[in-house]
């Protein structure tokens, strides 16, 4: 079969269905969460309208309760799943054209979802719909599989497998290509440090930085409170100057001093592409006077957090050879001088450990009295073989349709909806060279690759369920 060929002859409609999907706007909003709408009325007319697309072409397909719902074709006891999302994170700001009105420029088509994930979703229902309208009989039950709350926490496909049966195996065009077969496992600890009212010439009053438990804090902010305002500025300028990677400022009121820095943001499971405000701070306040419990707390973030990227001072650190590297991130910094000293740190662990076992390093490194807790239920690590016949096929698909032979299986330090399934990878559909736009402004597919995706999945499709 010439995929290639097949997925020209719908380009124009999938252009168009593409630009009815972006038009919906589908961010999860918790205000118009509603007994009607779980999740909001965006992201289940999202699901609506492609499920509508599949009907329209005669497939059959199921809403399971506005939060999840299938495509389905073929027949047979085995089921190949393929999850894609129908909710999108918000528009945001900084968009050059409405992102709601899919927008052509020379090719590149811009509006929010078109990469993550509508359009790569479509790419996947186009190839379904190449396979049934070339009347190809596939030897499994195929079902295009949707959710509506990837980007938060998962509660639509969370529901849908709990009314739906479990598909055998299955991909996911929501990553790269060739194929993530790897997804390290993620956990956030929260550590707490002992902290009780104190005086003194120099208190640290508070300490804060940090948003979410993902990203690397861009900025973090402390009250001194000092009997010697201009030492502490002194000081604080001198290791600005030292240190022109960031940027930062004192305030002085009184007798309380108000430090600001300014570092880099970036997502945690990449905390070395950015410049962590907070452990910067900590490490210029942990050579200042402080008393015993801040001095505690400053000491730990600047010997065993800063610039460690993968916990090799707090005898963390290791790697497994197809998976990489553990990683950790701290991001969220707060120190109230009257009650509490927490840090949440985000880790990415390939497999090797587990989560309980990292938990124990963390609690041994901390002061008497200091405690660890999992701030969030952790996701294991995920690995799918590169000789399990899934990866194997799905690359082959994709070699046959780019002529790529360099690009090898991979594992990120993200989840996808590969780890739904054991027997479940994330397959496209960006590009190994093509930029990542996702979540960002001026978000954008261009239409050779949506075209290209859509005959690599018909080949995939095609490849794990014809009959031997
Ligand atoms: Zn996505």
């Amino acid at each position: 079969m010439n995929w290639k060929k097949l997925a020209h002859n719908y380009q124009a409609q999938m252009i168009q269905d593409l630009t009815t999907l972006v038009a919906i706007n589908s961010a999860n909003d918790p205000k118009q969460e509603t007994t009607e709408f779980p999740l909001g009325p965006g992201p289940a007319h999202a699901l609506q309208q492609m499920l509508a697309f599949g009907e329209r072409d005669g497939f059959i397909t199921k809403n399971v309760d506005q939060l999840g719902g299938h495509i389905q074709y073929g027949t047979g006891d085995e089921i190949l799943g393929i999850f894609g999302h129908m909710d999108t994170v918000p528009a945001g700001e900084g968009w050059n054209s409405d992102p709601f009105l899919l927008t052509n420029v020379d090719g590149q088509l811009f509006g929010r979802g078109a990469l993550d994930d509508k359009g790569p979703s479509l790419a996947a229902y186009y190839a379904l719909r190449i396979l049934k309208d070339q009347n190809i009989k596939p030897s499994k039950t195929i079902r295009l599989i949707f959710g509506t709350d990837e980007e938060n926490q998962w509660r639509g496909i969370n529901h849908y497998l709990e009314v739906e049966p479990l598909p055998d195996l299955g991909f996911s065009p929501d990553g790269e290509f060739p194929v993530i077969n790897g997804e390290k496992g993620i956990v956030s600890y929260q550590l707490q440090f002992p902290i009780a009212a104190t005086t003194g010439d120099q208190v640290l009053m508070s300490f804060q930085a940090g948003l979410r438990p993902n990203m690397v804090p861009q900025s973090a902010t402390c009250v001194v409170q000092t009997l010697d305002s201009s030492e502490l500025v002194n000081h604080y300028n001198y290791y600005l100057k030292q240190h022109p990677q960031i940027q930062g400022n004192a305030l002085i009121q009184d007798q309380a001093v108000t430090l600001t820095l300014v570092g880099q943001g970036c997502h945690a499971m990449e905390p070395e592409n950015g410049y962590n405000a907070a452990t910067f701070l900590a490490d210029f306040l942990a050579d200042q006077r402080f008393d015993d419990q801040a001095q505690a707390y400053l000491q730990f973030i600047q010997t065993k957090l800063h610039l460690d990227f993968t916990g090799t001072k707090l005898g963390l650190a290791y790697q497994d050879e197809t998976m990489g590297a553990l990683s950790q991130s701290p991001d969220i910094f707060q120190y109230d001088q009257t009650n509490s000293g927490n840090i949440v740190i985000n880790v990415r662990y390939p497999k090797g450990h587990t989560a309980g076992e990292l938990q124990e390093q963390y609690q041994q490194s901390l002061p008497i009295n200091g405690n660890v807790t999992a701030a969030e239920h952790a996701q294991e690590p995920h690995y799918v073989s590169d000789s399990d016949p899934l990866v194997s096929e799905l690359l082959k698909a994709y070699r046959t349709q780019t002529n790529d032979l360099t690009s090898q299986p991979m594992t990120v330090g993200g989840g996808t909806y590969g780890r739904l399934l054991n027997r479940g990878v994330a397959f496209g559909a960006l590009m190994p060279d093509g930029p990542n736009v996702m979540h960002q402004a001026n978000e954008y597919i261009t239409i050779d690759n949506l075209l290209q995706a859509t005959a690599i999945y018909a080949d995939a499709l095609w490849r794990l369920t014809k009959n031997k």
